[in-house]
Order: C-alpha cells, then sequence, then structure tokens
C-alpha cells in the first residue's frame, strides 16, 4: 500500500474503522462541547445522491469536521424525507408502490452516503416514513388542533391535474406545479390548514436576529410580506354597494381618478351589463396569472358605464374590470393613483382617464412619479410628507372616517392536507355526533396502510377514501360509528421538525429527549440550498416556536447560523433529469476515490457560489493527491528544528487556510495547499510536525488519504487515535515574520546581484548599502564611476546611480 495509491482500498479501510472506533458518534448525554453540525434533510428518489447533493453534504462536512479538530463534539447526523410527491411521483413512473420503493432508495442512498466518507452519526438516521417517526408528525398535528392552530376551511386551493393532488401557494412557481411545470388551476375544496399567520408578525420580527446569509433574509422577510396601509370604502350608489380596497398609500387618495376591479371580483357579476364586459371577463378569467402580470404587456380593461365616490372629495370616478389586477392580490380591487403609479399610468393614458398629481416631484406629462415628496392637492394633506408622513395621514383620514388602519400579510396559512396516498394519515375522525375528533394520542401512529390502487384519483379525494377497512372506526369520545379522514398531510411538515427528532432516534414514549435538546439546540451550523429559504426554513421555525409555546423547548429559533451554499452545474447547464445530464458520483469514486471527488467539487469555486462540474476535471485534482502520497511517503522526516523559512510557509498556511475554512471558502483553502505542497516538494527532509500540521489542514477535504498518511507516517500513539479527532494545527505569529530579505541590487537600473539582509537590518539604508558595496561583482561595475545617487526601496530593492 505503502508506494502505489490506492483510494478504494484506503477509503474501504478506514470508513470501517472510524465506524468501528465510533470516531463520530459523540456521547449526546455527556458531550462537553457539543456543536450541531446540520445538512438540509435529503429527499432523494431511486436514482438517488446526485453530485449536486455530494456537493451540499461535503461542504457541511468539511466544516463539521473543522469543528471536531477544533474540540468540539460535533454531532452530524443523516437520514432521508422519503414520503412526499417527489418519491411518489417517482414510484409511480416506474410503476412500483411506493412504499415498496422507499426500500430500495434507502438502501441505495445510505450505501452511496457511504461512499462519499462523510463523519455521520449512523446510529441515529431519521426517515420520515418510519412510522416511529410519523408517530410524532401525527402528534404535532393533534397538539396544533388542539390550540386550534389546525383548522379545515374551504377555500380556493392551488390544484396540479396533473400531479392531482392541492399545492400550497409555495409550491406554485409562476403559476406551475414546482414538480411538474404544469400549469395550475383554482379549486373549491375542504382543507385542513395551519394558522402560519397567527405567528407572522413573530416569525418577521425575528428576522434581524438571525446570522444568516443576508439574500435568504430578504426572501423570508418578502414572503411573510408585512405591509401597513389602510382598507377604504368607495360607495357605488348605482349598485347601492360598496368597493372595498386596501392600500399601503393612503397619502395619495386625492389622486385616486378610477377604481379597478379583477375580472373575479364578486361585484363583477352586477356589472355585466353589455356583451363586450362579458367576452373581456370571459376572456380574461381563463388566462393565468403569470399571463395576466407579464411585464411589458400591454394593459387592458374595461369600462363598466359605473361610477363609485371617492370618499376624500365625493368626486365620482369611473370602475374598470382589468386583468392586471389578480383576486389574490388584497380585496381583488384596487384605487388607481395614475400620477403615481406605473401600471395605473399606462392604464389611464390608453383609456384617457384623468391623471392629478398629488405628490410633488417631477412633472407627471409623459411619466409616473414614483418617488418621494410633500403632499399637494389633497386639502387637509398638504404639506406633509411621503413616506415620512404616513402615521399621521392614516391618522388624520381614520379620524375623519375615511377608512381604517390595516395591515396585511403576503403569508397565507399553510395547505396541510394531500388528496395522495403517500404521506402519513392526518390523525382526524369525524363523528356525526361529536364532529372532528383527534386521534387519541396512545392510539398513534395512525399506520398508512399497504394498498395496492395507491394511484392518485384526482376527484379530490385520496386514494385512501376507497378503502373503507382503513376509514371506518369508532368515535373516541362516544364510541359511536365514525370515519376517519383519508388525507395524508404535506411533505413539509415532515421536514418541519426532523432536526429535533435526530437527537432522540432510540426514544419511543415522547416526541424528544428535553434534556438532549437543550445541551444540542439550536443547531449551531445549518447549510443547505438557498431554494429552501422560503418554504422549509418558515416552516421549521414555526413549528420551533409553537414548541416552545408548548413548554418543550426553550429556545423560538431553531438555526443559529444558515448558511446558504451556491449551485452545482455541469459544463455551463443547470442539471435536471429533462436533460439527461444529472451526474450520479458513484463511477466517479469508483475511478478516483472519494478523496479527489470531494477536493475537486470543493475546488470548483466560492461554496456560497456554486461550480460548474467537468469530467476532465477530475485528473487533475487525482493527480495532485497522488503526488502528495508520494512525497510523504519518500521525505525523509525528521525531528530536528525545522528550517525557518519551513516554518515561515507553514506557520502562513495554517493561519490562512483556518481563517477561509471558517467563512467557508474552500477553493482558496485547496489553492493555499497546492501552494505549500509545491513549496515543500523539492525539500530532501521535512519535520514531522510540519508533514503533521499539513496533512491536518488538508483532512476535512481529503478524509480518507490524510488518515493513512497520519497513522503510517506522523502518530506515534498506541491506541488509535484518529486525525480527525485530533487538534486543529494553531500558528505563531513570531513565525510569520520574514527573518531575511532577499535585496535586489541594479546599478543605473540593471540588475546586477542580489543579497540576503538580515531583516533588522533592512531599515537602515547605509548598512544595505555598505554590504552591498562590499559584493565583488558590484564593486567591478561602480568602478571609476561618480555615484550620482543612491535609492534603496526597503527590503526589496537598491539602485545605484552613475554618472
Ligand atoms: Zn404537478
Ligand atoms: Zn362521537
Amino acid at each position: 500500500m505503502k508506494n502505489k495509491y490506492n483510494p478504494s482500498e484506503v477509503e474501504t479501510k478506514w470508513q470501517k474503522v472510524w465506524e468501528e472506533k465510533k470516531v463520530y458518534k459523540p456521547d449526546l448525554k455527556k458531550a462537553e462541547k457539543p456543536f450541531y453540525n446540520l445538512m438540509m434533510f435529503p429527499y432523494p428518489s431511486a436514482e438517488g445522491l446526485h453530485a449536486g447533493n455530494m456537493y451540499a453534504f461535503v461542504g457541511a462536512d468539511i466544516f463539521g469536521r473543522y469543528m471536531r479538530m477544533k474540540g468540539h463534539s460535533v454531532f452530524e447526523p443523516i437520514g432521508l424525507d422519503g414520503f412526499g410527491i417527489h418519491s411518489e411521483n417517482y414510484a409511480l413512473k416506474i410503476g412500483k408502490n411506493p412504499m415498496d420503493q422507499a426500500k430500495i432508495s434507502q438502501e441505495n442512498f445510505y450505501n452511496q452516503l457511504h461512499s462519499i466518507g462523510n463523519g455521520y452519526d449512523w446510529d441515529r438516521t431519521v426517515e420520515t416514513y418510519d412510522p416511529n417517526y410519523y408517530k410524532w408528525t401525527q402528534w404535532l398535528f393533534i397538539q396544533m388542533f388542539k390550540k386550534g392552530l389546525a383548522v379545515k376551511k374551504k377555500s380556493p386551493v392551488n390544484f396540479c391535474p396533473s400531479c392531482k393532488t392541492v399545492l400550497a401557494d409555495e409550491q406554485v412557481i409562476d403559476g406551475k406545479c414546482e414538480r411538474c411545470d404544469t400549469i395550475v388551476e383554482k379549486k373549491d375544496l375542504e382543507q385542513w390548514f395551519f394558522k402560519i399567520t397567527d405567528y407572522a408578525d413573530r416569525l418577521l420580527s425575528n428576522i434581524p436576529k438571525l446570522n444568516w446569509s443576508e439574500k435568504v433574509k430578504i426572501a423570508q422577510t418578502n414572503w411573510i410580506g408585512k405591509s401597513e396601509g389602510m382598507t377604504v370604502k368607495f360607495r357605488v350608489e348605482k349598485l347601492k354597494k360598496e368597493i372595498e380596497v386596501f392600500t399601503t398609500r393612503p397619502d395619495t387618495l386625492y389622486g385616486t381618478t378610477f377604481l379597478v376591479l379583477s375580472p373575479e371580483h364578486r361585484l363583477v357579476n352586477f356589472l355585466l351589463e353589455s356583451k363586450e364586459i362579458k367576452d373581456y371577463v370571459d376572456r380574461a378569467v381563463k388566462k393565468s396569472d403569470i399571463e395576466r402580470q407579464a411585464e411589458g404587456k400591454e394593459k387592458t380593461g374595461v369600462f363598466t358605464g359605473v361610477y363609485a365616490i371617492n370618499p376624500v372629495n365625493n368626486e365620482e370616478i369611473p370602475i374598470y374590470i382589468a386583468d392586471y389586477v389578480l383576486s389574490s392580490y388584497g380585496t381583488g380591487a384596487i384605487m388607481a393613483v395614475p400620477a403615481h403609479d406605473t401600471r395605473d399610468y399606462e392604464f389611464a393614458k390608453k383609456y384617457n382617464v384623468g391623471i392629478k398629481q398629488v405628490i410633488a416631484g417631477e412633472n407627471v406629462s409623459k411619466e409616473a412619479y414614483v418617488g418621494h415628496g410633500k403632499i399637494i392637492n389633497s386639502e387637509d394633506l398638504n404639506g406633509l410628507f411621503y413616506p415620512k408622513d404616513k402615521e399621521k395621514v392614516i391618522n388624520i383620514l381614520s379620524e375623519k372616517g375615511i377608512g381604517k388602519k390595516e395591515v396585511h400579510f403576503h403569508l397565507r396559512d399553510w395547505l396541510i392536507s394531500r388528496q395522495r396516498y403517500w404521506g402519513p394519515p392526518i390523525p382526524i375522525i369525524y363523528c356525526q355526533k361529536c364532529g372532528a375528533v383527534a386521534v387519541p394520542e396512545k392510539d398513534l401512529p395512525v399506520k398508512l396502510p399497504y394498498i395496492e390502487n395507491y394511484k392518485p384519483i384526482g376527484t379530490g379525494k385520496s386514494p385512501l377514501a376507497t378503502h373503507p377497512e382503513f376509514y371506518n372506526t369508532k368515535c373516541p369520545e362516544c364510541n359511536g360509528e365514525a370515519t376517519r379522514e383519508t388525507d395524508v398531510s404535506d411533505t413539509f411538515l415532515d421536514s418541519a421538525w426532523y432536526f429535533l427528532r435526530y437527537t432522540s432516534t432510540e426514544v419511543k414514549d415522547k416526541i424528544f429527549e428535553k434534556e438532549i435538546i437543550k445541551k444540542w439546540l439550536p443547531v449551531d451550523m445549518y447549510i443547505g440550498g438557498a431554494e429552501h429559504s422560503v418554504l422549509h426554513l418558515l416552516y421549521s421555525r414555526f413549528m420551533t416556536m409553537f414548541l416552545k409555546d408548548l413548554g418543550l423547548i426553550n429556545f423560538e429559533e431553531p438555526y443559529k447560523r444558515f448558511f446558504a451554499h451556491g449551485l452545482l452545474i455541469k459544463e455551463g447547464a443547470k442539471m435536471s433529469k429533462s436533460k439527461g445530464n444529472v451526474i450520479t458520483p458513484d463511477k466517479y469514486i469508483a475511478k478516483f476515490g472519494a478523496d479527489t471527488m470531494r477536493c475537486y467539487l470543493m475546488f470548483l469555486g466560492q461554496f456560497s457560489q456554486g461550480g460548474d462540474f467537468y469530467d476532465t476535471g477530475l485528473e487533475g485534482m487525482n493527480r495532485f493527491l497522488k503526488r502528495i502520497w508520494v512525497f510523504s511517503n519518500s521525505v525523509l522526516l525528521t525531528d530536528k528544528e525545522e528550517d525557518r523559512e519551513v516554518l515561515r510557509m507553514i506557520n502562513k498556511t495554517i493561519k490562512e487556510v483556518s481563517k477561509d475554512i471558517e467563512r467557508l471558502s474552500y477553493n482558496t483553502v485547496i489553492a493555499k495547499l497546492m501552494e505549500f505542497y509545491n513549496f515543500a516538494v523539492d525539500k530532501k527532509s521535512l519535520g514531522k510536525d510540519t508533514l503533521g500540521a499539513f496533512l491536518r489542514l488538508l483532512a476535512p477535504f481529503a478524509p480518507h488519504l490524510t488518515e493513512e498518511l497520519y497513522q503510517s507516517k506522523i502518530s506515534s500513539a498506541k491506541d488509535f487515535s484518529s486525525i480527525h479527532s485530533n487538534l486543529w494545527p494553531s500558528y505563531e505569529e513570531k513565525h510569520l515574520v520574514l527573518n531575511e530579505f532577499l535585496v535586489v541590487v541594479q546599478v543605473n537600473g540593471k540588475v546586477r546581484d542580489t543579497l540576503k539582509i538580515k531583516s533588522k537590518d533592512s531599515e537602515d539604508q547605509k548598512t544595505v548599502e555598505r554590504s552591498a558595496k562590499g559584493s565583488k561583482k558590484i564593486e567591478s561595475y561602480l568602478k571609476d564611476k561618480k555615484l550620482i545617487k543612491t535609492v534603496y526601496i526597503k527590503g526589496k530593492i537598491i539602485n545605484f546611480v552613475t554618472d
């Protein structure tokens, strides 16, 4: 083994030893410096681990390994989120029952994960479809239900006709199903919701305190979308009705010159007086939200022939119906202020509606003025400033009875029910007498039965609804005939609390061990993709707050630090199944070893920015590791005092690598390790400590190779002591200073010699001059010449200028 680097031999060997010696299994009860290093819950299907997962997981693992070497007890668990539409759709595609497929996927995925060499605690895996796990997912549902936070209501929901299921708002991207890109329809269905909106203010107000990537914080803030404003009612005399509008710009009420209703607004039914209006509405409701909102699209609309009264000045203003107003926005009606809103301006110009400026600033004859300024043409509001005086404006208008102050959130209640098979059954029983009753906790879990007809049926009901042996039951309260809920819960609920369960996988009688949670949580470092910044992070924050309110935990934010890694792409293109360019790491690991793959992935670019994968790139990294192997095995290792220049280089490398690893700048770490190697490679001998330090710096990136070299070349311990539990090297500032400078000596700008100058002597020009003139070579150049001047650049160049 010594002479040839054989990655598969080395990697298999050490993975076995680590597992036996429990190198990555902290004692959760006794650990003294706990550090919870968490990577985002994967949801693999049968293709299992792809290179993008590996990229994310290795990047997270490196940080965990570093913290372990810094002396922390690091807990780095892994598991899989195998319930839900992603796994289910895959099973449907290949015609297998999802329950059968899950076992196959799990085995494959865990085998792949073993091969990448991460420091996982394999005794504590979590799988969401394990009844021991979803028992507690159901238990959480019941707690929500008991607190009045899980409610059933009829509402228009997003329905994917292809997946035959409802989708939460977050699962609809640009009007399309996140999973299959089909245009989403609206359906009115009875559904279970979690009232996350009750927590909107709390979820929002904690954000500034979080140590998270800024873009993720912004995404969360926008999703919660708090806006303060007023609701104002506009009277419609002809219909003897009112139109309610929510506005965040009450300062522009006097500039309102028309109202616009969305085609779905409930008053539209009373306004269908002409064929023109009817046709317009018919066409508009058929369009998707994306089409209607498309930027640059010409605004269309139709005048209803009816007027409303602007309550601030009793002016009559026309009412239009236009598709650029969506029913989901506010009340589905807007007050249009063309002078100060770009879209309203376009519309007003096209349909010849009046434009009235009420904020002083630029002239509005060419375009809307959307900037700040003094309020004008607005009676009592004149002289106030937008936006600074918004509060005053609201107070004045409220006192006059024109509207009332309101806070709106973009955040909607969390839609929990799914009419699918592959999820935890919602633990509710319906009784004619008692209504909706929670399944008693002692009866949990409500097991998902193995059924043959697991395909979604598209009737707005789950396949479980065709199984009376599942749904017929007794009411837990009156013992009368009753039926079970047949919907299952959303997979985002499964992943909203998994990080808590990792700590307590062996506990059967409660959701988790309180004492261990107290010791290990909140999670110290959470690493995952920014694409989950809205959905998953928000739900897990909500669940954490809820558990705190139940008195089960003593913190309300689950993740102390969240780091968003970048995306791995393949030769310039995003990896996707439809393009057929998804890379699985297996063949690369088989050919080059996991260490090469790990280092290569981390060398592609800043971890936060992502990288571009090329098949051809692995060779180079493999060569680098081979050279380290050969060098470590051939260089003469000594215990003698290390050469000063070598000391300086290794101390500098330790300093810089530590700094870079703290900020997860892994590509620069590898560059610095290469630099050190290139510096050291020509040396015949090297201090044992120096090579030991170098191997430890490389250890988080190439854990197997460095373990082998460390054990065979460096360690003298009788009992096995892994390089990965070993101390991270430290540097000494005193070694970083250059002891000697190489000063270039020039005569009339031409290089004639170089001099070694002690660093303390380099300060003094006279001393440098004297030694330069003492050089035989320089002497010959200066002979018979008259010295005009001497220029000295400290520690670098001395130049003699002669006539
Ligand atoms: Zn779909
Ligand atoms: Zn009953």
